[in-house]
């Protein structure tokens, strides 16, 4: 049963944009000790934008983008849409094309098997300009690299922006002695970036999708309860695994649906007042 108390504090949060779906979510809410954050879409703005492009010198920058763009289109990645729009359309056929989640594409132009993707899946040479590309990574940029069996035939350095108030947001929850963690499947340098860039307390890197509910789990046993905010399909069993789930307010219907609590303006600034909140009501009510 609610008591009128948290069903007052429900309409109350509703009004300030963040909605529970139960009086339980607040209870849980004012506990919680960390708080997970996926990246893209949810710490980021979910627009990432090519700034950067490294080619082999024996290839042509119009071979290496047709590639990129027949395959990209076909991905609903954040980083394929992205890709697709820099390197223009072209005509082709892409054939045997496969999503490998968490890391890239593999398909077939004209007789030849691409991949592009993460560094670990596209980077064969493995050699690929890496005094550029550490440097890359450090500034925050996430790598896209292309390949075919070969050799490696380029790389895109894209960029995505914080979201304004989430380093605000982070600053508050970390003030509020919740742990601020971010959970990424994009590599090691390029975490520690926006990690640093953002405030966090730590971040965990080179995460594949299906790994989100095991570090959960783990994060879960360390601070005794933990929340995790996310947006995409993929973060779906994550925000299930949580004590409590939150979903940025844009996120996807698989996220809307399967969190305890929505953030509708996707403002994170919010989440400190909900945590100030819910432990206000958890010393009133009970
Ligand atoms: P996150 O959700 O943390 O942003 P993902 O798990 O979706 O990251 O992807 C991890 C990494 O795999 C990306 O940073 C990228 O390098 C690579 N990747 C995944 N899908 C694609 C794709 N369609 N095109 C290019 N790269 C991809
Ligand atoms: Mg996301």
């Amino acid at each position: 049963a609610i008591t009128p108390a948290a069903l007052a504090a429900i309409a109350s949060s509703a009004k300030h944009g963040i909605l529970f779906k139960g009086g339980v979510h607040i209870e849980n809410m004012g506990r919680l000790k960390a708080i997970a954050f996926d990246k893209t879409g949810t710490l980021t703005i979910g627009k990432p934008e090519v700034q950067h492009v490294l080619l082999h010198p024996d290839v042509t920058r119009d071979d290496v983008f047709r590639v990129v763009s027949l395959i990209e289109e076909h991905s609903m990645h954040p980083l394929a849409e992205a890709l697709v729009a820099y390197t223009g359309k072209h005509t082709g056929t892409m054939e045997q094309f496969k999503d490998v989640t968490g890391s890239g594409i593999e398909a077939m132009i004209d007789g030849v098997t691409y991949r592009v993707g993460k560094q670990k899946f596209a980077d064969v040479s493995g050699d690929f300009f890496p005094d550029q590309v550490e440097q890359l990574k450090s500034a925050g940029h996430t790598l896209v690299f292309i390949s075919d069996a070969s050799r490696t035939l380029g790389a895109f350095a894209l960029r995505d922006t914080l979201r304004p108030e989430a380093k605000q947001a982070i600053e508050r929850l970390n003030r509020l002695g919740i742990a601020t963690i971010m959970i990424t499947g994009d590599n090691e340098a390029t975490g520690r970036a926006i990690a640093t860039e953002a405030g966090l307390t730590r971040y965990i890197a080179e995460c594949l999708p299906d790994e989100k509910v095991e570090q959960i789990k783990l994060l879960k046993a360390e601070y005794g309860s933990i929340g995790m905010i996310g947006d995409g399909i993929n973060d779906a069993p994550a925000l299930a695994t949580a004590d409590v789930g939150i979903a940025m307010g844009e996120g996807t219907d698989a996220a809307l649906e399967t969190a305890d609590v929505v953030l509708m303006k996707n403002d994170l600034v919010r989440l400190s007042s909900a945590i100030e909140q819910s432990r206000k009501l958890n010393r009133i009510v009970l």
